[in-house]
């Protein structure tokens, strides 16, 4: 059965995910009186999934090195950063009874490695605090005095809730079924709030030649990745990266997708995209090497010479064949030009994409309220008093590896504390 609400809040916060469930605890926590308003029976159904259930919060890294990883919202992110360091997360979630241990690989996970636990105890102190939650309530309107003030929020069933402050935490686009399909934005768009449209993130590339598909799992362990032409702030992306049936996948693929779904949406075709093997190693190193391994190497072919300096059998294979070269041939029988081309696709091989898998499939989206319309130091939204925003729902969007719920944190951290300045 639902419960009535009480005619007037301090704060209206919209979403109880990871940013919303966050920003409820801290809001509470100082005091203030929070209704959380959420769609489905139960909160943070995203967060569930996180981390494949075991909930990659963050990563143990200074604040600038994160801020760096948002590439062109590397600025807007950085205040909140900085007001919320790794240290500050770990002790407010160990308030709430979260331990914390980081991996070896940087990975900063619950020490239960158990995202259930995060949702349920972030939701068990913010209402231990007084935050009360009232689930199955979709909000489809912000209430404004004068299009110059929030004043609270209208849920889909009518019941009006008057608050001093609204803060926004709906979310993305990807994976609809959790509660975030986007349609918030659309709600803020029409508020007269500039937006940006979400588009799949953190999703696999397939690719239109289907040289990778017979190669499907196995791994490069460092490539680089990047869109032909990208701009420098936005470039390319580097670490492993999967072959699978209908193209690429693994981190360095996923983190790059965002920008291949802006490309497309750019120039309205593909986008053209290049595979370098070893991060590290361009066409002219591979041309030395090559050269070098028909003085030493004379016999050996040229397949088994490039999956002796690492690369997967499969995969040497494939690199012959696109560069037009018999993979039987001899090190020392490799014709000048054949080492060229061989070279040139070890260095950068082109691949072709229409675009990354869907917001089904997507992990994230790039795209929300745009970066412009918010004060990166309060998560205000300039143009509303009273209306802030945090999480997935602010054009800002990091790799994989525990950067967004960072980001879903440290913003929520933010305007939870500018609310309750008010
Ligand atoms: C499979 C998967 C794995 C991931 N793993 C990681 C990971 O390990 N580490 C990491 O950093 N990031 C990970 N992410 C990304 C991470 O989940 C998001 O960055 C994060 O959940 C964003 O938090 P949020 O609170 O902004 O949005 P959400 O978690 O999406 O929460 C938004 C909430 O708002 C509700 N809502 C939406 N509209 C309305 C409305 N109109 N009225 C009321 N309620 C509404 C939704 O139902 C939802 O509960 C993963 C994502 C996926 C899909």
């Amino acid at each position: 059965m639902r419960e009535d609400l009480p005619p007037s809040w301090d704060v209206a916060v919209v979403g109880a995910g990871a940013a919303g469930l966050f920003a409820a605890m801290l809001l509470a926590r100082a005091g203030k009186r929070v209704a959380v308003l959420e769609r489905n029976a139960e909160s943070g159904k995203k967060l569930l999934q996180t981390g494949g259930g075991r909930c990659n919060l963050a990563r143990d890294l200074p604040p600038r090195e994160m801020a760096d990883a948002f590439g062109v919202a590397r600025r807007f992110v950085s205040p909140a950063f900085h007001a919320m360091p790794l240290s500050a997360l770990r002790e407010t979630l160990a308030e709430a009874g979260i331990g914390t241990k980081t991996m070896p690989d940087g990975g900063v996970y619950p020490a239960s490695e158990s995202a259930r636990e995060v949702r349920d105890k972030l939701e068990e102190d913010a209402k231990r605090h007084g935050a009360r939650f009232f689930f199955s309530r979709r909000v489809k309107s912000i209430l404004l005095d004068n299009f110059k003030a929030a004043s609270g929020v209208e849920p889909a069933d009518g019941e009006r809730i008057a608050a001093r402050a609204v803060l926004l935490c709906g979310g993305g686009a990807a994976r609809p079924a959790t509660g975030s399909d986007g349609s918030l934005l659309g709600t803020v768009h029409a508020s007269g709030i500039p937006t940006v449209p979400f588009r799949p993130a953190l999703s696999p590339l397939p690719t239109r030649e289907n040289r990778f598909f017979a190669i499907a799992g196995s791994s490069l362990a460092d490539a680089r990745l990047w869109v032909e032409g990208a701009t420098k702030a936005d470039g390319g992306t580097r670490g492993s990266l999967l072959f699978t049936k209908t193209g690429l996948s693994g981190p360095a693929a996923l983190d790059l997708s965002a920008a291949v779904s802006q490309r497309v949406a750019e120039t309205g075709g593909p986008a053209i995209l290049r595979l370098r093997a070893e991060a590290n190693a361009d066409e002219n190193i591979w041309r030395e090497r090559l050269r070098a391994g028909g003085r030493t190497e004379g016999k050996t072919a040229v397949k088994n010479f490039l999956a002796r300096t690492g690369l997967p059998k499969g995969f040497s294979e494939v690199l012959c064949a696109a560069a037009g070269v018999a993979g039987e041939t001899a090190m020392a029988q490799l014709a000048r030009t054949d080492a060229q081309r061989l070279a040139e696709a070890l260095g950068g091989l082109p691949v072709t994409c229409d675009g990354p898998e869907g917001n089904g499939i997507a992990m994230l989206s790039r795209g929300g309220i745009a970066r412009e319309a918010v004060d990166a130091k309060t998560m205000a939204v300039k143009a509303i008093s009273g209306l802030y925003a945090a999480g997935e729902m602010l054009d800002a969007d990091g790799p994989t590896g525990g950067y967004n719920l960072f980001w879903a944190f440290a913003s929520a951290a933010l305007a939870a504390r500018s609310c309750a300045r008010r």
